[in-house]
């Protein structure tokens, strides 16, 4: 495998490329354009966005010894949020910047899957070892992914209660970043990781992501003395409405209910409301699925309007401009119908960094040019992969009784293979070795 390591002096002439001159302190006072009163700074590698895109691409690029400062909107990791169903792409990354086995260690591997109709018969059971080799399924909940990832970075990568709300051009070819407590920051490169809503993608042309058509209820159940479930993810299909549920630890099921819903509707907070509102979905449905729903803490359900933005050639902007490039959902957001929309942001995260710091380090290599690569080389996938989840939950939210039955009785039953299905969770990627000085 060809490794990505740059030794320490090749990491000494990268920095030599970042900084200014080496006699300057790296994170000085810079006032470009900004009043006397604001606090500015200059920044060579600057990370819109501490979700999983941001700190992966930090970690990755910390890896090859290139160092960045993640701003963080929120004053903390984001501690809510549910559960990411991994597949081996994602696992593949993990493994790749150094955290895969340790969070391995928290989560149940997933055997399989089974797939139901609402009246609890079973259409159709797969088991990942026999179909589909090599596959590596668990359900990884989000905090305990964000925190591994973070305690990885040095110290100090990350600026919490950072929200950038504008974004400026330079005619220096470098970036200002606007920030809410009136900090300007003069970054040279620009990695927007800002998620669905992200400025920097709006700033650089990309249309907001378009809503198509259902919602999702997740949670988190808990069963202190033990969960009862096998090892497998349950899928349960109704008329445009499923459900699903899948063990995350010896104590924890993820739980996730798409119903189809003409517009988003009205914002609700409150999860206990909500949680009363996928009851009331789920009424009649099978047992299991309905014990999981109960054992729910009232306050941890949430709801999420589903949105993608089809990358179209031609109409879509680059994933770059100059040296601004995007990750993750600010790039690509997707449907979660294969579960992908992380998996991708880390497969995207390690494409970058390796592209940046090869670029960096050899310094023949212009960044933009390397930023292009990324964006080349990640398209035709991430088309796929957006295409794919787009057109799999059109099918799974079909509601007509007709087109129903014959999903559930001749197109699952028959014709649903399970190695084909998940072609799109094949990706290799090379470990990245840290640099000895890390
Ligand atoms: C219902 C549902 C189920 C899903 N299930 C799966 C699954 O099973 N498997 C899977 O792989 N994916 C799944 N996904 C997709 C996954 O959640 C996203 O793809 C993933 O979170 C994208 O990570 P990100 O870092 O790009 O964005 P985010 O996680 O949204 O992170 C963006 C970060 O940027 C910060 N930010 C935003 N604006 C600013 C700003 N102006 N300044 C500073 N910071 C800012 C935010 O606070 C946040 O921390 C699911 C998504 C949904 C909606």
């Amino acid at each position: 495998m060809k490794s990505m390591a740059m030794n320490v002096s090749s990491a000494l002439f990268f920095s030599s490329f970042l900084v200014p001159t080496r006699r300057e302190p790296r994170r000085r006072a810079f006032n470009p354009t900004a009043s006397s009163s604001s606090i500015s700074r200059k920044e060579d590698v600057v990370i819109v966005g501490g979700g999983i895109a941001g700190l992966a691409t930090a970690l990755s690029l910390h890896r090859l010894g290139v160092p960045s400062l993640v701003l963080e909107q929120g004053d903390s990791l984001r501690a809510g949020g549910t559960s990411l169903t991994l597949f081996k792409n994602g696992w593949r990354v993990l493994d790749a910047i150094g955290v895969g086995d340790e969070l391995r260690n928290r989560f149940i591997e997933i055997e399989g899957l089974v797939m139901r109709s609402v009246d609890g018969r079973e259409l159709r059971s797969f088991s990942f070892k026999e179909e589909a080799p090599g596959q590596e399924v668990r359900a990884v909940e989000r905090r305990l992914l964000l925190e591994t990832l973070s305690s990885k970075l040095p110290l100090n990568s990350i600026s919490y209660s950072s929200r950038v709300k504008a974004i400026k051009k330079q005619g220096s070819g470098e970036t200002l970043l606007e920030l809410d407590d009136g900090t300007q920051m003069l970054a040279k490169i620009v990695i927007g990781c800002d998620g669905i809503r992200s400025p920097v993608a709006k700033w650089m042309g990309f249309s907001e992501p378009k809503y198509v058509g259902h919602c999702a209820f997740r949670g988190i159940a808990l069963y202190p003395e033990g969960q009862p479930f096998k090892a497998r993810l349950n899928y349960i299909y109704g008329r445009g409405l499923r459900a699903g549920f899948v063990p995350i630890s010896q104590e924890k099921v993820y739980w996730f209910i798409c119903f189809n819903n003409p517009s988003p509707g009205p914002r609700t907070d409150d999860p206990s409301i909500l949680k009363k509102q996928a009851l009331e979905l789920m009424r009649n449905w099978p047992s299991d699925l309905l014990d999981v729903l109960h054992n729910t803490p009232d306050d941890v359900v949430i709801k999420t309007p589903l949105v993608d933005r089809w990358l179209w050639p031609g109409f879509s902007p680059a994933a770059s401009t100059d040296n601004v490039v995007v990750v993750g959902d600010a790039w690509h957001p997707m449907t979660p119908n294969l579960g992908q929309g992380a998996c991708c942001a880390l497969e995207d995260s390690v494409v970058l960094a390796g592209k940046l710091s090869a670029a960096l380090k050899d310094g023949g290599e212009s960044v933009e040019v390397a930023l292009r690569a990324y964006g080349e080389e990640r398209w035709a996938r991430i088309f796929m992969v957006t295409a794919r989840a787009n057109l799999v939950g059109s099918l799974l939210q079909w509601d007509n009784p007709i087109v129903c039955e014959f999903r559930n009785n001749i197109m699952i039953p028959w014709f649903v293979r399970l190695a084909p299905f998940l072609e799109h969770t094949n990706f290799e990627c090379d470990l990245l070795e840290p640099v000895a000085s890390t």
